[in-house]
Order: structure tokens, then C-alpha cells, then sequence
């Protein structure tokens, strides 16, 4: 084999596996499809209108954006199907996660949230390497490239089995788990959880943490090897200008620039451009890119816009063959 392709390093996209290099831009974590999911709480949000959608997307690749990581697990509004066609016909590579929601998003009997570890374990493997359930009628599933988990305001009230799950579904594959927390609660519990069970912190994401801007706490996640995700730009109740914007300095500042990536998390309608009139996916380069530059952090923009996230979801080739990253 050419030793350059060797040593290159991919991962699975909803096309089929990519090199981590054309990842480029990447928003580390958003929504481009949620279905609507017959009994879930009311008010979760939906994003359905495909037309508008494909739109954003199309905008979001001529602004210079490659790649988006689309966070909505298996049976809480997902659908392989569209993300494949969206990320076909707007050029922009799009990674989907197994993994599982907060309970409010799926039906109230839904089965995954009755399962045992080892049921939930399967699923999730079988996802990974064979597809997403919704995909495996065609031709060429549709493989996640993340578990995405939901953790709970504490970590002892989200489901022990799934967490178990979720942690021996990324010991065997080697895939990436990235974690929703409310507002940062228990990082470091969750954290010290799946380090416990022999999870590389390198393969832990921690979503929504900087809801918690407490730089001690990110300084010792980051050290820990944990990559941190930001996504709180378009939310002025968590004060961006006050928290989000001095806590990224901080860290670049304090060279932990390796441990941070950034996202726009737009489950709600009313942040799309188009759907709502919020800045729309294309903000990540319009807004967040130009804000970096002008605060002096354009070396570190490359990593802080996709190649930290990029890195982390990284695997050899023949791991990917084999559903073992
Ligand atoms: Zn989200």
C-alpha cells in the first residue's frame, strides 16, 4: 500500500468514510433533521422543511463550510435517509451518531429507555457497523460517525444502562462519545464515569459546557485529554459577550487551543435564517469565524472551526472496515 495512504486517517460520514483532512470547516454539533416523533413532549422542536434546510446547507458550503455533525440520535426525529440526500445534493459532508436523547424527545414507551446494557450495547454496535436502522434497506447504509448520549441534570438520574452502554459500545469500535449535559452539570462526574471504564478521555466530548463558564474546571477537563464544546453564541440568556467569548481567549490564551470546539446547536427553527430569522448555519463563517479573527485567534481558527472536532472522530481505515476505530 502507498504509505501515504497509509497513514491517513478517516471519518464515516453519511456519504460513506471521508479523509479527516476534507473535513475543513465543521460545526461540532447541530441539527439538520428532526422528524416529528409521535408522542414526545410537546413543543420538542421539529426541523421538516427539507426545501429550506437543503438551502442553508447549499449557503453554508459557498461561505467556505465543509463538514457539520448532526447530533439527533435513532428514534427521537432522525432519518439517515435525508441527512444522505441533504448531504448529497448540497456538497456538504454531514456525521450522524447512534446513540440516545433525553427521554422527553421519544415516545414515552420507547424501548431503548426499558433496555438492558447489553441490549442497548448491541444497538448501538449494530449501528455502527452495519447502519442506521432506518438505512439498512438501502443499497449502501448509512453508518454514524459518533454516539451521541444525553446526560441528565445528574449523572445517577440518566439511565445507568445506557451510560454502560455507551461506554462499552466505544471500547469496542473505538467510536467518539459526544455528551449532551445540562448546562455542564456533573461534566467531571460523567467524565470520571466513562474514565472508570477504561474510555479514552480523547474520545469524550463534552456538549454544552460552556453554560458553565468556569475556566478552572475547563482547564482541568482539557489537561485530562476531554475536548470541550461551545455552542452558546446565539443564546443571549447565557450572556456570549460576558462568558462564552473571554472563556475561548482564556483557553487559547492558556494553549489548551487543541481542547475546544465550537458549534451553533440550532434545534430551534427560530435560529435558522431562513426557517426563522436567526443568523442560519451560515453564521458559523459569516459570525463566529470573522469574531475569532478580530480577536486576534486566527491561528487557532482552523482548530477551533472543525480540526479539533476532526481529530477526535479520527480513525485508521481498516478500524473503519472493521467497526473498530
Ligand atoms: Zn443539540
Amino acid at each position: 500500500m502507498d504509505p501515504m495512504v497509509e497513514d491517513k486517517f478517516f471519518i464515516e460520514s453519511v456519504t460513506g468514510p471521508i479523509p479527516q483532512e476534507a473535513i475543513g470547516i465543521c460545526d461540532a454539533h447541530n441539527h439538520l433533521w428532526i422528524g416529528t416523533v409521535e408522542g414526545n413532549q410537546p413543543n420538542s422542536p421539529i426541523l421538516n422543511n427539507y426545501e429550506s434546510i437543503n438551502s442553508e446547507l447549499k449557503y453554508y458550503r459557498r461561505a467556505g463550510g465543509a463538514t457539520i455533525i448532526d447530533c439527533q440520535p435513532g428514534g427521537c426525529g432522525r432519518d439517515g435517509r435525508v441527512l444522505r440526500r441533504l448531504s448529497q445534493e448540497s456538497g456538504v459532508n454531514i456525521i450522524s451518531a447512534t446513540g440516545f436523547h433525553l427521554p422527553k424527545y421519544y415516545p414515552p414507551d420507547f424501548w431503548l429507555y426499558q433496555a438492558s446494557a447489553d441490549q442497548a450495547k448491541t444497538y448501538f454496535i449494530s449501528e455502527i457497523k452495519q447502519g442506521l436502522v432506518e438505512t439498512l434497506q438501502l443499497e449502501t447504509p448509512v453508518k454514524p460517525g459518533l454516539i451521541k448520549i444525553a446526560c441528565q441534570l445528574r449523572v445517577r438520574d440518566t439511565p445507568q444502562a445506557l451510560l454502560e452502554a455507551a461506554a462499552g459500545a466505544c471500547l469496542e469500535t473505538g467510536i467518539t462519545i459526544e455528551a449532551h449535559t445540562e448546562k455542564g452539570s456533573e461534566a467531571e462526574i460523567l467524565v470520571d464515569f466513562f474514565l472508570s471504564r477504561g474510555v479514552p478521555a480523547e474520545r469524550l466530548v463534552i456538549c454544552h459546557i460552556d453554560k458553565r463558564p468556569d475556566f478552572s474546571l475547563h482547564h482541568d477537563l482539557a489537561i485530562m485529554g476531554v475536548l470541550l464544546e461551545y455552542d452558546t453564541f446565539y443564546r443571549p440568556k447565557y450572556e456570549p459577550e460576558k462568558n462564552l467569548w473571554p472563556l475561548i481567549q482564556r483557553m487559547v490564551a492558556n494553549g489548551l487551543e487543541d481542547s475546544v470546539a465550537l458549534a451553533t446547536d440550532m434545534a430551534e427553527v427560530e435560529l435558522w435564517s431562513l426557517l426563522g430569522h436567526g443568523p442560519g448555519l451560515g453564521g458559523f463563517l459569516t459570525i463566529i469565524g470573522p469574531r475569532l479573527k478580530e480577536l486576534g485567534l486566527e491561528s487557532s481558527l482552523g482548530k477551533l472551526l472543525g480540526g479539533n472536532i476532526a481529530h477526535r472522530l479520527a480513525s485508521p481505515p481498516e478500524c473503519l472496515e472493521r467497526g473498530t476505530r
